[in-house]
């Protein structure tokens, strides 16, 4: 899919497939970096974080595992509640790994705490985060992220396994829609 595919549907691209892959590889050798030598556990939050997982997991040389988990949250409209129901557990067991949770994007950070404290009664080793994208209020919650590929601006984002109503996961870069889309 690209943008010819959507064409009149965006508003403007904040992120091109290259300055997306580019960043890829800088996640992937610090992560490489800060596990060698030890167990590594990749846990995929679906469904937006399919591309980020699938790009960042090919890139490791690392011999990592991948597991998902799919969470929904309530919450009015467009705003998360913090209020966190498991869809889809992990098969795996965590007791003794190092967790690495792969997220599409932090906005509130309110789903991704509750996650990482639902993780961490699991007796791992360690719980960490990487996230493609974050936006500003993210910098409220009190959760230690410790790969970030782009600090966004607070606008609605698709793209890159981001949906606007299940559509646009597809395409390979970020961007913002054009009103019309919305109405
Ligand atoms: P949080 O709990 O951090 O507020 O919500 C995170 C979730 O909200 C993300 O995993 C994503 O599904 C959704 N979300 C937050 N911001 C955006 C955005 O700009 N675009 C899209 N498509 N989803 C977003
Ligand atoms: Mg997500
Ligand atoms: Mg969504």
């Amino acid at each position: 899919m690209d943008q010819s595919d959507v064409a009149g549907d965006l508003a403007n691209i904040l992120l091109t497939e290259e300055e997306i892959s580019a960043k890829l590889d800088e996640l992937a050798a610090k992560i490489d970096a800060d596990y060698a030598g030890q167990d590594l556990l990749l846990v995929g939050v679906l469904k937006g974080a399919v591309m980020a997982m699938a790009d960042l997991a090919r890139r490791l040389h690392h011999p990592v595992q991948m597991d998902w988990m799919a969470v929904s949250s309530y919450g009015s409209g467009t705003k998360s509640s913090g209020v966190v129901r498991i869809l889809k557990d992990l098969d795996a067991d965590l007791t003794g790994r190092n967790v690495l949770i792969v997220e599409d994007i932090i906005d509130s950070g309110l789903t991704l705490s509750w996650l990482v404290a639902n993780l961490r009664s699991r007796g791992p080793a360690s719980v960490e985060i990487a996230t493609m994208l974050r936006k500003p209020d993210a910098a409220k919650v009190e959760v230690d992220v410790r790969y970030v590929g782009f600090d966004i601006p607070n606008e609605f984002v698709v793209g890159y396994g981001l949906d606007y109503a299940e559509k646009y996961r597809n395409l390979p870069f970020v961007g913002t829609l054009a009103p019309h889309v919305y109405s």
